[in-house]
């Protein structure tokens, strides 16, 4: 291999020398390999947040009260990455907040709302107001005999009316009703004619009915335009937006809690614990492995190479690494196993990649480092080990996360980011994180705070999202999978930053300066 530098260490020679230390984000300068001869937007951002599930940016939002919610879920997974709805819920709220996601752009809407013509269509308007879904089929028993749209009445005209008397009917819909047995079996190619038909037709939706008449599904030109303005979307083979969720440690409410969100579609599931490698995670996750092998799961936080391998011993799909080191996080301070995130990052990945290597695991078992990132160039940096970066406090602050904006003092916006193992999140449930009896002796390990408000995910993720191929493009890489074969083959070298370095690497000897910087 031709020589890059004779100064730095690639990556194993480098945390080999600083054995016995605990290193991040800013302790490391990575120096670039290879010639850049390629724009920053011809750099892919795939990459895999479980074993066989692909997303297109390397991120998820965290399973938290103040991130991950139904909103948030959807405009993160239409920005190519999935969230995980979070446990601080009763079961039917956050299956309902998975629903909602899996329902949001269905390409087939499965078990589509419908009314009676016998209904009121004041029932219709409840519908709308609740739902926002104002597309109704009408149906008889479950017979299709209508269409009901909100360009079908008026509010204040027919509000003493039934649905009968303003539907569609039948004879009049048959342009856009296509019997299940004339589109193809394949998924893909079912939803693309599907998809066709209904341009061909005209209309808002295309309806799809049994060979009896029963109404199966439909398609709607809002999805198709949906799909079509957000080309990163990741969807599950029926065109839902992907979304995971939380569950607990404790055996006896995740057998209801999984068996309800999987009944609500979820794709994937994620033992959610501070405290990982402990045998209440292993109970749950032979319990799910068990009894839904086809849902994966994610197993952490750990921070060493010895928790991380266990996990993929209990059945893991994914490792997620990181302790101590959220930005609302005070566990370094009440508690021990904590690790800075580039070394536990590192040390993790390197030992689950040799791990699959040496068991024949194909695909290797992704990592996802979780908390502390705060920057681009630290997403970056995790992104040298890790397949997907999990972010909290980066997202907290979007329109769409749980929350008003507020204005402090100063008239800066901002919105409220306490962590799970704050008093106040842990005794609505996530106790059970942080292996605590939500009891008097609680012992606190998170923070209630701020952050800046940072407006629509849709235009702050896109921001996130050049920033990663910025870095991955700085160093020559044009997607992920090549960026690690080089660092796992020693062809990226780094150096320890030192004091100094640091000082210079920040703005510095400027009499002032106008902060516009994307994370001011
Ligand atoms: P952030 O992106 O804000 O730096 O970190 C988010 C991560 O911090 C979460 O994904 C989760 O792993 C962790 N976390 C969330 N709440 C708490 C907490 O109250 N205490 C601790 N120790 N970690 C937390």
């Amino acid at each position: 291999m031709e020589l890059i530098d004779p100064f730095a260490l690639p990556a194993h020679e480098f945390f080999k020398k600083y054995s016995g230390e605990s290193l991040t984000f800013n302790d490391l300068c990575i120096l670039q390999p290879r010639t850049i001869d390629f724009p920053v937007s011809s750099v892919s951002l795939k990459s895999r947040i479980t074993r066989n599930i692909a997303i297109k940016t390397p991120l998820v939002a965290s399973p938290m009260e103040d991130v991950s919610e139904s909103v948030l879920a959807i405009a993160v997974a239409l920005q190519g990455f999935p969230a995980i709805i979070h446990y601080n819920l009763e079961i039917e709220e956050q299956s309902e907040q998975v629903r909602l996601v899996k329902r949001f752009e269905n390409g087939f809407v499965k078990d589509p709302i419908t009314l009676s013509p016998r209904d009121p269509i004041t029932r219709a308007m409840e519908l709308q107001q609740s739902t926002g879904i104002s597309t109704l089929p009408i149906v008889d028993g479950n017979k299709l005999v209508g269409l009901l749209t909100k360009n079908d009445y008026s509010g204040r005209k027919h509000s003493q009316l039934a649905v009968a008397e303003r539907m569609i009917p039948l004879k009049l819909l048959e342009h856009q009703i296509v019997r299940m047995e004339e589109l193809p079996e394949d998924d893909f190619q079912r939803l693309q004619r599907a998809n066709d038909l209904l341009l061909e037709s005209h209309a808002g939706v295309l309806l799809i009915v049994a060979s009896d008449g029963n109404i199966d599904s439909l398609v709607t030109r809002t999805d198709i335009e949906k799909s079509e303005a957000y080309p990163d979307s990741i969807k599950d083979s029926s065109k839902s937006l992907l979304v995971g969720a939380a569950v607990k440690t404790e055996l006896g409410e995740t057998r209801e809690r999984a068996a309800e969100l999987i009944k609500a579609g979820v794709d994937f599931l994620c033992v959610d614990s501070s405290h990982g490698n402990s045998a209440h995670e292993r109970d749950v996750l032979g319990y799910l492995k068990a009894n839904y092998p086809e849902i994966e799961a994610i197993y952490g936080n750990v921070a060493t190479a010895g928790g991380a391998v266990q996990g993929i011993k209990w059945g893991a799909d994914a490792i997620r690494v990181g302790k101590g080191v959220g930005s609302i996080c005070s566990t370094s301070q009440v508690s021990l196993g904590t690790r800075t995130q580039i070394t536990a990052t590192y040390s993790c990945a390197l030992a689950v990649r040799r791990y699959c290597a040496e068991h024949n695991i194909e695909p290797y078992i992704p990592v996802i480092s979780d908390g502390g990132y705060a920057t681009f160039s630290a997403i970056g940096k995790g992104l040298l080990f890790a397949d997907c970066v999990m972010l909290g406090s980066m997202l907290a602050g979007t329109d769409e996360a749980p929350g008003e904006v507020i204005y402090d003092r100063q008239g800066r916006k901002l919105k409220g980011y306490k962590g799970m193992g704050a008093v106040e999140a842990m005794l609505r449930g996530s106790s059970n994180r942080y292996d605590e009896e939500a009891s008097a002796g609680i012992v606190g390990e998170g923070v209630v705070g701020m952050v800046r408000a940072k407006g629509p995910v849709a235009r702050w993720v896109p921001k996130i999202k050049s920033g990663i191929k910025k870095c991955f493009q700085s160093l020559g890489y044009r997607d992920l999978e090549s960026l690690h074969e080089a660092v796992f083959n020693g062809e990226v070298l780094m150096e320890r930053m030192s004091e100094a370095g640091k000082l210079e690497a920040g703005i510095h000897d400027l009499a002032e300066y106008k902060k516009d910087l994307p994370l001011d």
